[in-house]
């Protein structure tokens, strides 16, 4: 059997065999964790915030997550969305509003028709919501809350994307990030036409999701 073991590097690996490069390579990976990098649904600590958080769907707590930086929201929340349907999302964001957060709602030109948009509600919550349709298709998923807190990833602000999609989700406080997004969001903002809402047009009822007054729907909808 000795030859048999030969073939195997011995376990314990020093930094030299490892080499300058493979430091290299870690020094990110290193300066996140050292920044309070958390991939764990354990609720934060007010005192200490991490830096950057990471989660994964499926129910991985990227809604809770995202529902918790809204509710911490005290001036602003700017919002690109693609596909918008995730009833806790927009009920977040309407009861931002409410307490007097400006909030302003960029959408693909899908939620136009999309029949579970959350369009209507998030105009009937008095939020100011535009259609983005210069593009294939406005894919951001983005939100800048404060100017200081960017929430990005893959994941849509959905139901499915929650409870069945592969996605990641990313909470970063970094001003300067957060600027540079929010320059991106107006640039959009400024060839956006303002979503007009399908229920005062006749159209669609519209999306299921906390709704008027009017209605007594209260089942929340699949989402795409
Ligand atoms: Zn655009």
């Amino acid at each position: 059997m000795m030859p048999a073991r030969r073939r195997f590097p011995r376990r314990r690996t020093s930094m030299k065999q490892l080499g300058p490069w493979t430091l290299v390579a870690a020094l990110p990976i290193m300066f996140l964790l050292g920044r309070g990098c958390e991939p764990t649904l354990a609720p934060r600590s007010v005192e200490k915030l991490p830096a950057i958080e990471i989660y994964f769907s499926p129910r991985g707590g990227c809604t809770e997550a995202i529902v918790r930086e809204i509710e911490n929201a005290q001036h602003s929340i700017l919002v690109q969305a693609y596909s918008f349907t995730s009833a806790p999302i927009a009920k977040a964001l309407a009861d931002a509003r409410g307490r007097g957060v400006e909030v302003a709602v960029i959408l693909d030109s899908s939620q136009r028709t999309e029949k579970y948009s959350s369009a209507d509600f998030l105009v009937h919550a008095g939020i100011a919501t535009a259609i983005d349709d210069r593009h294939a298709i406005a894919h951001n998923k983005v939100m800048i809350i404060d100017q200081q807190v960017v929430i990005t990833g893959s994941f849509n602000f959905t139901k499915a994307a929650e409870e069945s999609n592969a996605e990641n989700l990313l909470v970063i406080r970094d001003p300067q990030i957060a600027e540079i997004y929010t320059q991106n969001w107006r640039r959009h903002a400024e060839h956006s036409q303002p979503y007009q809402d399908r229920r005062a047009a006749g159209g669609a009822t519209g999306d299921g999701e906390p709704a008027p007054k009017k209605s007594k729907k209260k089942t929340l909808p699949p989402s795409p």
